[in-house]
């Protein structure tokens, strides 16, 4: 049955179209008029026999009758705003509820509903709980996951712009970006007073990106900030309706801006040569397009499948260990919680990502074999140290595809268990003993939105890693056994 609103306008236009009362197609049809009037305002559900009746008598047929779009625009606004005042977050305004009478002029019904859904989508932009925010991310990674993380349109996008103004190769430099921006009548502005919340800001109006001061460490990082504002342009992203459009564009924004700085046919080319020559490496990539670590291995997941034909991970851990960003697409078990999401999940302790913490020399990349439940993976990570705490960068690939890359003779080799909570989570039988109900310790409350709390005896404290700390430090463990 079609939707009741849209059915009794149908109605109401088809019947005064005929040039009828409701009195007179009343009696034409033996059916009181208060009853089609009823039907006309969406309070009663008419019968099909009915139905066929009606369309008779105003010479229509039943389908037009069932047509699911408005008669005309003035129906589809009335309909638009009943639809809007019966949605439980105006109800709790508790404002009055305004019926669209004749009298009612159309730029007042189009003014009413044009706030109703800017009212709409400001609710359901900032209502992104936690939650929504970690099972749109969840989406997201799958979503990238069934493309191999490979997004044609946009490489084809990137290499255009940046060929536009003559770049051949190498580092994209800040000059060769401001020309991309002038192409796009855009300038470059450095300002020492962004607001807090924005890394950059985009003026349309003035044809200006604002930008923090080149003086800032890690300046590579601006020339990704100017492409992703560019991005939106190039892009045609409008303002996001919700917590996942917003994340779309965000990615395919950073997406563009990697695209630039490592466009594609150069990147081949460099990667192709490594393969054949069995070096590649994600600081070598890094080095050669001067990109961060990150953007270099972020970089490398976008082509590694669809080019070079290697199947691959990438993980950026926080120094605890909580995945602060994750992809795979080799069948990595990455740790998981109930909604599937892997953000602030901790990975196992045995992984190259963490292991690789407790190295001293972290000039280079740390390489390691990883044996687990689905099987061995070659990793390279790469630590560093962020704005308040250490992070890992970890490219990994499946044993067989190690032999085209650097470090393949590491002596370095793991076995991880988990999700098996006696890999490395559960603690060992003897502390629980020792130590459950004579300790107590405090948690560090996390910084980034999606790492929840590992889950513990103690709220916010990984068990394992509370009652190794007091094994190790306490006096006399051994004899006290
Ligand atoms: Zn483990």
């Amino acid at each position: 049955m079609a939707d009741l609103p849209t059915l009794g306008r149908r109605i109401r236009h088809f019947r005064t179209a005929a040039g009828l009362t409701l009195e007179e197609l009343g009696a034409r049809i033996d059916v009181a008029p208060s009853q089609l009037s009823l039907i006309e305002n969406a309070r009663r559900e008419p019968r099909l026999t009915l139905l066929t009746d009606l369309a008779r008598a105003v010479g229509v047929t039943v389908a037009d009758l069932l047509d699911e779009s408005p008669p005309d625009e003035r129906s589809a606004l009335e309909i638009d705003l009943e639809r809007a005042q019966s949605r439980a977050a105006y109800r709790e305004l508790g404002l009055p509820t305004v019926r669209p009478s004749k009298g009612m002029a159309d730029d007042v019904l189009r003014a009413l509903v044009g706030l109703h859904g800017e009212l709409d989508r400001r609710a359901r932009l900032a209502i992104a709980t936690p939650e929504e925010a970690r099972r749109a991310n969840t989406r997201q990674r799958r979503a990238m996951q069934a493309v191999d993380s490979h997004l044609p349109e946009i490489e084809a996008l990137a290499s255009r712009d940046v060929e536009a103004v003559g770049h051949r190769g190498g580092a994209l430099t800040h000059r060769t970006v401001s020309l991309m921006a002038e192409r796009m009548g855009l300038d470059l502005v450095h300002v020492g007073d962004l607001p807090h919340s924005a890394r950059c800001v985009l003026d349309l109006e003035n044809g200006r990106i604002y930008l923090p001061p080149a003086s800032i460490p890690g300046g590579h990082g601006l020339r990704s900030l100017a492409l992703q504002s560019m991005a939106h342009l190039v892009l045609g992203h409008g303002e996001p309706t919700d917590y996942a459009d917003f994340l779309r564009q965000r990615q395919e924004a950073s997406y563009y801006a990697a695209a630039c700085l490592m466009p594609l046919g150069p990147t081949i080319a460099f990667l192709e040569q490594a393969k054949q020559e069995r070096n590649i490496a994600i600081e070598d990539l890094r080095d050669a397009f001067g990109v961060t670590h990150e953007a270099a291995a972020l970089r490398f997941t976008n082509l590694a499948t669809s080019r070079l034909g290697i199947p691959v991970h990438f993980l950026r851990v926080d120094g605890d260990g909580s995945v602060m960003r994750a992809y795979e697409n080799d069948g990595l078990p990455l740790p998981v919680d109930a909604t599937g999401s892997t953000e602030g999940q901790l990975v196992c302790r045995h992984w190259s990502a963490r292991n690789a913490f407790s190295r001293s020399t972290r000039t280079t990349e740390y390489y390691q074999y990883t044996d687990t439940p689905k099987g061995t993976f070659f990793e390279a990570t790469q630590t560093g140290q962020g704005d308040s705490d250490e992070f890992s960068i970890t490219v990994g690939v499946p044993y067989q595809e190690s032999k085209w890359f650097r470090g393949r003779e590491t002596g370095h080799r793991a076995s991880s268990r988990c999700p098996d909570l006696t890999c490395c989570r559960r603690p060992e039988p003897g502390s629980v003993e020792r130590w459950h109900g004579r300790a107590w310790a405090s948690a560090r409350v996390h910084a980034h939105i999606f790492s929840p709390l590992p889950q513990g005896t103690y709220p916010g404290i990984d068990d394992r890693e509370l009652y190794d700390f007091l094994e190790s430090h306490s006096p006399g463990t051994a004899a006290d056994g």
